[in-house]
This record gives structure tokens, sequence and C-alpha cells, in this order.
């Protein structure tokens, strides 16, 4: 839908030009996958769409405009329609789908974070042992906690 967000904006971009300086590679705007994602890292089944605020109808969009209220509020009413029923056939497919906002790219610190967490994201997709954390299994030796010694509590 090529209407409702214009090729190569400049988030975009930044996402682009990130993941290749961290050696990423991916195609853009493949037509044979639902909603044309922005970014596809097909090596780990990934797709990302960086969504423009206004259009997206993001929720840091607090006020609609003076004009055709109604009317804004329909194109982007079913836009976000759109936007879930193509995320959730991607997903059934079997991609990871990753949502990029607008205002989470623009401002320099919260773009540090946002794509600090994506690159955090997709190293984990890599590298599935390095989870941050397991679960104990059962032959893990579980220590038992001091508050629970009915030596000292009981
Ligand atoms: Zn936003």
């Amino acid at each position: 839908m090529s209407s409702i967000k214009g090729k190569d904006t400049r988030p975009e971009i930044v996402v682009r030009q990130f993941l290749w300086s961290h050696g990423y590679r991916y195609r853009l705007h493949r037509k044979n996958l639902p909603g044309r994602p922005d970014i596809v890292i097909g090596r780990l089944k990934v797709v990302i769409f960086v969504n423009g605020c206004f259009w997206h109808g993001h929720r840091c969009q607090k006020r609609s405009p003076e004009t055709n209220k109604q009317y804004w509020h329909d194109k982007i009413y079913n836009n976000r329609i759109r936007d879930y029923k193509n995320h959730s056939d991607l997903e059934s497919q079997g991609w990871l789908v990753i949502v990029l906002w607008e205002c989470q790219l623009t401002r320099v610190h919260r773009r540090q974070a946002t794509l600090d967490q994506l690159l955090a994201t997709l190293h984990l997709l890599e590298h599935p042992t390095l989870r941050p954390y397991q679960l104990p299994t059962a032959d893990d030796d579980v220590p038992t906690l001091a508050a629970e010694d009915p030596e000292i509590y009981g």
C-alpha cells in the first residue's frame, strides 16, 4: 500500500543502515509477503515494519487533524485493521513481526535505545542458547532460600 507509506522514509533508512553496519542482510518491501514489510531478514525469519505514527495510528498521536476528522479517523482505523491482519498472517506463516515507530527513531536518545533493543532481539534469535535466564531443570541443585529455613524462621 504505497499510498500510506512512502518508500525510503528517513526512519526506515536509519534502521537499514544500522542493520547493514551490524552485518545483517535483508530484502526490502517483498511484495509476496502480507503488507509488503519494509525490511525482511529471511535468514532469521524476521520482518520489520517501520511505521509512520500518524498513518498507522500510534498511541503517541494525541491530536487528530482539525479538518475532515471523520475521514482521517476512518482512514487510520482501516490502516490499523489492515496492519493487524497482515501481522497475524505473517505470524501464522512463521515470521517474527517487529514494529518500529517513527517516534522511536527520530529523537537521538530514543533512537539509540530502539536500535540497541532491536540488535539484542536479533542476537537472541541467532543464538538461542544465550537466553537472559533459564528455568531450572529437575537436575539443578536449587538451594533453599534462607526465609524458608525452619531452623531460622520456624
Ligand atoms: Zn509514535
